[in-house]
C-alpha cells in the first residue's frame, strides 16, 4: 500500500500573546506590539470558516493554537467543540501550560495536547524564550498523559542548536513517550536576531534522525512558505507530513502544486488538495452545524470570501502566476 502524506493545519484563534518575549517569534517584534497590542483575536466565525474549508479540503487539523493571555478559557472551549464537530472528531490543542481543570473542560472534544518546546538545550531555551521555562510544560505533559490524552511537542530548527543536542530531543520524546513532534524551520522575522532559515539538509537530518529513533511517531515538518522545493527530502527523512504552508492564501498556487507533486515524487499518496476545490453546496455545510443562525450568517459571508480568493487563485494559477502572497493566517 503506498504510504500517505498530508497537510497539517494549524487555526490560529488569536495573533496576540501577553508573555511576547521569545526572541525568534513575531510577537516579540516591537512592529507586531504595537499593531496587536489590544485587540487581536479572530472572530469566532472566521476560524469556524477555516476549519470548514480544511474539512473540506482533507486538511488535518494540526492543533487550535494561538498565544497566551488570549482569551476567556470557557470561550476556547466552545471553539474546540464547535471546531471538533465540523471535522467530526476530536481535534489537538496548543494553548500554552494549561491546568489540570481547563484540560479537563477540554476533554470532550480535544484527545492531544501540544506542547510548544521550541528547543531543549537549558541555556539556548533560557535565551531565546526567557518567559516560558520548559518545566512546566513537562508537567503539563505528564498531566495530560495521565488523564488520558495523547501529547506531543514542537521544535524549532535554526535557533542556535547543536547536532549534539538531539540526544537531548530524543531522551525528552522517550521520556514524555510523545506521539508526535512537529518540527518547524526556523523563519527569520524582521525585527528579531535572526537573519537566516537553516539550510534544508541540516533541517532534514533533525528529521532522519528522529524518525530513525522513533519508526513510529508522527513527525510533521513546517515549512518555510518562501521555499518548498525541499518537501521530498524531507518526506524522504521520515516526515509523515508537512504543515505551516499558508494553504488559503497560496491555494493552487505554484508552491502549492509544487508540495503535491513533491509528495508524489517522494512516492506518497497526497491526501486531500492544496489545488482544487471540491464541488460541494458550501453553504449546506454551515446550514447542517449546530450553530445560532446570526454565527451561521456570518461564516457564509467569511466563507464566501475565503472561497472567492481561493477561486481566483485558481484562475490566476492555469496562467502560471504567483499571484498574491497575503497570508490568511
Ligand atoms: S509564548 Fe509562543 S506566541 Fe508567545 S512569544 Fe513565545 S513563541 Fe510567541
Amino acid at each position: 500500500m503506498t504510504k500517505q502524506a498530508w497537510f497539517g493545519r494549524c487555526i490560529f484563534l488569536s495573533w496576540y500573546c501577553e508573555r511576547g518575549t521569545c526572541n525568534f517569534c513575531f510577537r516579540s517584534t516591537i512592529k507586531h506590539k504595537i499593531r496587536h497590542a489590544e485587540k487581536a483575536k479572530r472572530s469566532v466565525a472566521s476560524i469556524l470558516t477555516d476549519a470548514i474549508i480544511g474539512k473540506n479540503l482533507g486538511w488535518k487539523i494540526e492543533f487550535l493554537t494561538g498565544g497566551y493571555g488570549i482569551s476567556d478559557f470557557d470561550k476556547i472551549v466552545e471553539i474546540a467543540k464547535h471546531v471538533s464537530e465540523i471535522y467530526g472528531h476530536k481535534i489537538w490543542i496548543n494553548l500554552g501550560v494549561l491546568k489540570k481543570e481547563e484540560m479537563e473542560k477540554l476533554a470532550p472534544y480535544v484527545d492531544g495536547i501540544c506542547a510548544s518546546i521550541e528547543t531543549l538545550e537549558p541555556k539556548l531555551h533560557d535565551s531565546v524564550c526567557p518567559d516560558k521555562p520548559i518545566e512546566p510544560y513537562s508537567e503539563m505533559l505528564c498531566l495530560a498523559q495521565e488523564l488520558g490524552f495523547k501529547t506531543s511537542m514542537t521544535i524549532v530548527i535554526g535557533l542556535g542548536e547543536k547536532k549534539e543536542d538531539f540526544e537531548l530531543l530524543a531522551d525528552y520524546i522517550k521520556k514524555h513517550k510523545l506521539s508526535q513532534t512537529t518540527f518547524y524551520a526556523l523563519k527569520p522575522v524582521k525585527g528579531t536576531p535572526y537573519t537566516e532559515s537553516p539550510e534544508p539538509e541540516y533541517y532534514a537530518w533533525w528529521i532522519e534522525q528522529t524518525r530513525k529513533r522513533f519508526p513510529d511517531m508522527t513527525i510533521m515538518a513546517g515549512l518555510t512558505p518562501r521555499r518548498v522545493d525541499y518537501v521530498k527530502h524531507l518526506l524522504e527523512a521520515g516526515a509523515d507530513g508537512v504543515t505551516k504552508f499558508p494553504a488559503v492564501a497560496q491555494f493552487n498556487s505554484e508552491k502549492a502544486h509544487m508540495i503535491e507533486a513533491q509528495a508524489r515524487e517522494a512516492g506518497r499518496e497526497f491526501l486531500g488538495s492544496l489545488t482544487k476545490l471540491p464541488e460541494i453546496d458550501w453553504d449546506r455545510e454551515v446550514e447542517k452545524l449546530d450553530l445560532d443562525s446570526d454565527l451561521k450568517q456570518k461564516i457564509k459571508i467569511k466563507l464566501n470570501q475565503y472561497l472567492k480568493r481561493m477561486q481566483k487563485k485558481y484562475v490566476h494559477s492555469t496562467k502560471r502566476s504567483y499571484g498574491t502572497n497575503i497570508p490568511v493566517t
